[in-house]
């Protein structure tokens, strides 16, 4: 195998340097290995012979048998082409050669039945297949068997290659290699029952059945995630062990005093069992990295608040740091009002921060004056410097990268503890994965008292009704938001529909005061705005998705999204949270246009069935795939496994993950596995997987564990 990962594709009989830059660039293959680590993206069954008029719109590949009943030559020059009329007895068809015409004229005959293989086109009625495979078909002996269909993009049919050229490398590649060395050790491939690799290989190419198949996928499933949980472990493992954090080794005044006297209402259930998480985590000398999920409104700014008065009890600053200014300043305003009735000193840096306080909140932190910052990006910028940082809090993940997260712990000589916040529910699965350096917490439940909120789908034609629904409830003095989507290819076109909506408002709402915002204000006009609207001096408020993260106004009781149908799940069940926060009973309206298609109609009608963030972010996961889930892209985690899937392999990973623990333990060992590779930190290669799949994210780790002295 070794051999085989190190030799380049342009080597192998029949691709040379034009060819094999177009598999490397198209599909990604630069070595023998990765080509025999191309798996089929499907397989045709071979016993499976359609009649033309069974084809439809959008099939893939497909066989047809009968004759040609003719050959001719159309155009001229560069578009000249040859046609075979092809029927199967019942309809007719057009087969289509743009090159290679001597060839195939003096190839088929009309007297032979052939079986096609190629995808069908329909014009106008018609059916063609351009290029098809063409085999002689025999009746009496049919075909077996599942054949596979490898990628090919749209350049590579271009430059002449055809659904055979893969196979055939393959089979080359086949002849050619005696012996393929497993990349799992026996011990792991009898616990999970997995197929040996070289079997696994062969049949991924030429399954012999679809069980047979099915035992490939597997195997390669598993290899693939085991080697990705193998090297986020082993780094998580190497960084924890060399990492010292600070140790808080009491509950102090601070804390004890805020809970007794201060803190005004019972903590939930899931909120104790975060913080004696927390409390866990640094008491022992590591250094903490946890992730707190938890739906929006589930109380996550009083773990932060009381994780903070635990650095602080044990002198230690604290920080917290919020994705915009308006969020920032609602967490300050919170933590300010509870910090200053126990005597702590909290503060406000945000970039309009003026001159004069920015330099007293430098001296400030330097001198141990300041207990607690709360701010924005501004935070993390070089300047500014804390006299001992123990706790660092950062609100709303995705909208930080690990790079910030990474400026974090130089802060302070001994990294801070990091406690990183999102309402954004990541499926467990994907969690794993994605921060496997990070412990998770999960607040999996809401304070007592809320009520729910009912969502609706509506569309246009409903819009004077679904008007008059919220004017119900303006009248009984609640309030409202109106939210438009942000068009972030145009923005011009977002501000228009926002005014559209803006002046649609005030005109049916003309007894009402209408506050706006949108992300291009200026902050000054954009706070006065918000104000006027949390004040309750506006009753409703129309704006674009700026107001998805944090606001928090008890008294708004329904929510209007125009266009929902632009929104990510995800983001609709964020905007929904921001109502739904008195006591009273609250909506959400999913407004549409009545021509939306049947997927767009479910995904809306998940939102309308279910409030549980967990369960529309993995429903939202299932409809668009992991790569495209909020966050994770922000992330810079673009995940591109050739074989697994995160969305649908999540039984395979926990066994994957499993596995790469019983090795990291020591309960069993990967020697002769990569016996060239260099030992160290990234001594493992991950076969078949494409480091770069790790991402940015990764790599940046790596990068600062040479800061900490982890990789010499
Ligand atoms: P999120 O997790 O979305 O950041 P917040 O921390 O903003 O949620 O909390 C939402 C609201 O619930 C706030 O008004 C907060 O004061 C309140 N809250 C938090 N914990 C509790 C609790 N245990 N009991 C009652 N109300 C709570
Ligand atoms: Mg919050």
């Amino acid at each position: 195998m070794d051999r085989l990962a190190s030799t380049k594709i342009i080597y192998l009989k029949g691709v040379g340097p034009v060819r094999g830059k177009l598999l490397e660039d198209e599909l990604g293959i630069a070595t023998f290995r990765d080509l025999l680590y191309t798996a089929p993206r499907r397989y045709i069954d071979r016993r499976r012979v359609y009649r033309i008029r069974e084809l439809q719109e959008d099939m893939p590949d497909v066989q047809v048998a009968g004759r040609f009943l003719r050959f001719d030559m159309e155009g001229e020059g560069a578009k000249k082409r040859l046609t075979g009329l092809f029927t199967d007895g019942q309809t007719m068809m057009q087969v289509v050669w743009f090159n290679r015409h001597k060839q195939i004229a003096e190839a088929y005959n009309t007297s032979t039945t052939y079986l096609l293989l190629g995808k069908p086109n329909n014009f106008k009625g018609t059916w063609s297949m351009a290029h098809p495979e063409i085999e002689v078909f025999d009746p009496a002996k049919p075909p077996e068997g599942l054949r596979g269909v490898y990628p090919l993009t749209e350049t590579l049919r271009r430059r002449g290659f055809t659904l055979r050229t893969i196979p055939n490398l393959i089979s080359t590649i086949w002849a050619n290699t005696r012996e393929i060395n497993d990349t799992l050790p026996q011990a792991l491939l009898q616990k999970y029952s997995l197929m040996p690799l070289k079997e696994a290989l062969h049949q991924i190419h030429n399954p012999d059945s679809p069980q047979a198949l099915q035992l490939a996928r597997e195997r390669l499933k598993f290899e693939e995630l085991f080697y990705l949980e193998l090297h986020i472990m082993r780094y998580a493992r190497a960084r924890n062990e060399k990492l010292r954090g600070q140790i808080f080794s009491k509950v102090g005044p601070f804390f004890n005093k805020f809970y007794s006297e201060v803190l005004p209402f019972e903590l939930t259930g899931a909120q104790k069992r975060v913080l004696r998480e927390i409390r866990q985590d640094t008491r022992t000398g590591a250094q903490m990295n946890r992730l707190l999920q938890g739906d929006v409104g589930s109380g996550k700014t009083m773990v932060a608040f009381m994780s903070m008065l635990l650095a602080v009890d044990n002198g230690c600053q604290a920080c917290m740091l919020a994705p915009t200014e308006i969020l920032a300043t609602q967490h300050y305003e919170a933590i300010s009002e509870w910090a200053e009735k126990i005597g702590l000193n909290v503060r406000l840096l945000t970039g309009s921060t003026r001159a004069k306080a920015r330099r007293e909140i430098d001296q400030g932190l330097l001198s141990g004056e300041i207990n607690i910052l709360i701010g924005t990006h501004a935070v993390i910028e070089e300047r500014v410097q804390f006299r001992n940082l123990g706790m660092a809090v950062i609100d709303e993940q995705h909208r930080f990268g690990v790079a910030q997260r990474a400026r974090i712990w130089g802060k302070n000589e001994v990294p801070p503890h990091v406690l990183v916040m999102t309402a954004t529910p990541i499926p467990r699965t994907l969690a794993m994965t994605l921060y496997g350096d990070l412990q998770v917490s999960v607040i999996d439940e809401l304070p007592p008292g809320r009520k729910p909120i009912t969502t609706m789908l509506r569309y246009d034609s409903q819009r004077m009704s679904m008007w008059r629904g919220v004017g119900t409830e303006l009248k009984a003095g609640r309030q409202a938001y109106v939210v438009v989507p942000l068009i972030s290819e145009n923005e011009k076109l977002s501000l228009r529909s926002l005014e559209e909506a803006y002046e649609a408002v005030c005109d049916i709402f003309s007894d009402y005061k209408v506050a706006r915002v949108h992300g291009k204000m200026k902050p000054s006009e954009k706070d006065y705005q918000m104000q006027l609207f949390a004040s309750g001096e506006a009753q409703i408020l129309v704006a674009t998705t700026v107001i998805e993260v944090g606001v928090n106004v008890p008294n708004a009781s329904v929510m209007v999204i125009e266009n929902a149908e632009r929104f990510g799940l995800s983001q609709l069940h964020q905007l929904r949270g921001r109502v739904g926060r008195g006591a009273d009973k609250s909506y959400c309206i999913l407004m549409t246009h009545e021509k939306i298609n049947p997927t767009t109609r479910k995904r809306l009608e998940i939102m309308t069935s279910t409030t549980d963030g967990f369960l529309i972010a993995e429903a939202d996961m299932h409809m668009r795939g992991p790569g495209d889930m909020e966050g994770t892209q922000q992330s810079g985690l673009a995940l591109n496994l050739r074989h697994a899937s995160l969305v649908t392999d999540g039984q395979i990973l926990e066994r994957a993950r499993e596995a790469a623990e019983a090795v990291l333990n020591g309960n069993m060992t990967l020697h002769k596995i990569n016996a060239a590779a260099p030992s160290g930190a990234t001594a493992i290669q991950l076969p078949a997987t494409d480091l770069a799949l790790l991402g940015r994210e990764l790599s940046l780790r790596f990068a600062n564990d040479k800061d900490w002295g982890l990789i010499s």
